[in-house]
């Protein structure tokens, strides 16, 4: 059962931020409302003041240049994101991660922002955002503060998102050419969570050269989106072979703190973890090598 509470919707940044300060002992925000509401309905939360920023246009964008990258307001939708053309031309991986989030209905409303600031360790858009090398910038009443994606994740749904403040934006960095990024998820039934999400991005030096640099960012293998960095270690200046995929596959693997839920033993999610690597690894490797 909801409790009762007081419900405004702010039209502005501004406005909303007022809000938080004013009301900062008890609310939350809303966007979509496609986590909060499941956590309202089954009462783990009881907010006295429900401040719904879904109605803030300014926060609602696709923009894109060769210099700053692509920047993507907090409140667009997954919907927004898989099917927008700059997206699926330039950061296709992004639009291929959107396509297997949750189902349309759930993509047409949910937001970007609501997935990340709601901290849920399978959540699909945080390891590709790392893989990317993406950051955010979150919004307070008295300015704003700029962080890596990968460091946003502190806990088990938890953020490093202060009383007060908002998400605002995501950015990701033009992606450099010779340059591969793939991203997969198991799960049992099609559109749900990931039991486990895989995302991996390879830089060469040339089409046929070695690897200048890799992200290997792993979900719902620990209490956060984590990178593999003795994974990449491997990889890093190495021309990569299957073979060193599949090393570095067995090494992510030990990086991993998973945990046994009713989908999956924490074992199982490591076999996953050596299974995934290797293979989201080598799609990222022949994307690298694409003219
Ligand atoms: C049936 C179903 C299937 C799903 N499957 C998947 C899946 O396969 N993969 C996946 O990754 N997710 C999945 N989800 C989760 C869901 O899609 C996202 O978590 C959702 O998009 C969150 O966005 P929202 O706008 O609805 O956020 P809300 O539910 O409104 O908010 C979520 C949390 O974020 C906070 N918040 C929202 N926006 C901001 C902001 N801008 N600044 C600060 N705090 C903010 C809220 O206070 C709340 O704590 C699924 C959800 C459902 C209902």
């Amino acid at each position: 059962m909801i409790n009762d509470f007081e419900y405004f919707a702010p039209k502005t940044l501004k406005e909303a931020l007022k809000l938080l300060d004013q009301y900062r002992d008890d609310y939350k925000v809303i966007a979509g409302g496609q986590s909060l509401l499941i956590m309202m309905r089954q009462g783990l939360i009881k907010p006295e003041h429900l401040i719904d920023i879904k109605g803030i246009s300014e926060l609602n964008y696709i923009k894109s240049d060769y210099k700053k990258g692509l920047r993507i307001g907090a409140l667009t939708t997954h919907r927004t994101i898989e099917k927008s053309p700059v997206i699926r031309k330039s950061f296709g991986v992004l639009a291929e991660m959107e396509n297997r989030l949750a189902s349309i209905q759930t993509r047409n409303w949910g937001s970007i922002g609501g997935n990340l600031c709601h901290g849920d360790p399978a959540g699909d858009p945080a390891p590709v955002l790392i893989a990317l090398n993406a950051t955010l910038t979150i919004a307070g009443i008295h300015g704003e503060r700029n962080m890596l994606v990968e460091d946003f994740f502190l806990d088990y749904f938890e953020t490093a998102l202060e009383h007060g403040e908002l998400l605002s934006e995501i950015q990701v960095p033009t992606i450099l050419p010779n340059t591969g990024t793939a991203y997969t998820k198991f799960n049992v039934i099609e559109s749900d969570m990931a039991v486990v999400g895989v995302a991996v991005s390879i830089h060469l030096t040339s089409k046929e050269g070695q690897c200048e640099d890799v992200r290997i960012a792993l979900a719902n293998s620990a209490p956060k989106p984590i990178r593999a960095k003795k994974a990449e270690e491997l990889l890093r200046g190495k021309k990569i072979t299957d073979h060193l995929l599949k090393e570095a596959g067995e090494i992510a693997s030990t990086e991993t703190e998973p945990v046994s839920d009713i989908h999956a033993s924490a074992e199982y999610r490591q076999e996953l973890v050596k299974v995934l690597v290797k293979r989201v690894g080598t799609e990222a490797l022949s994307r690298a090598k694409k003219p």
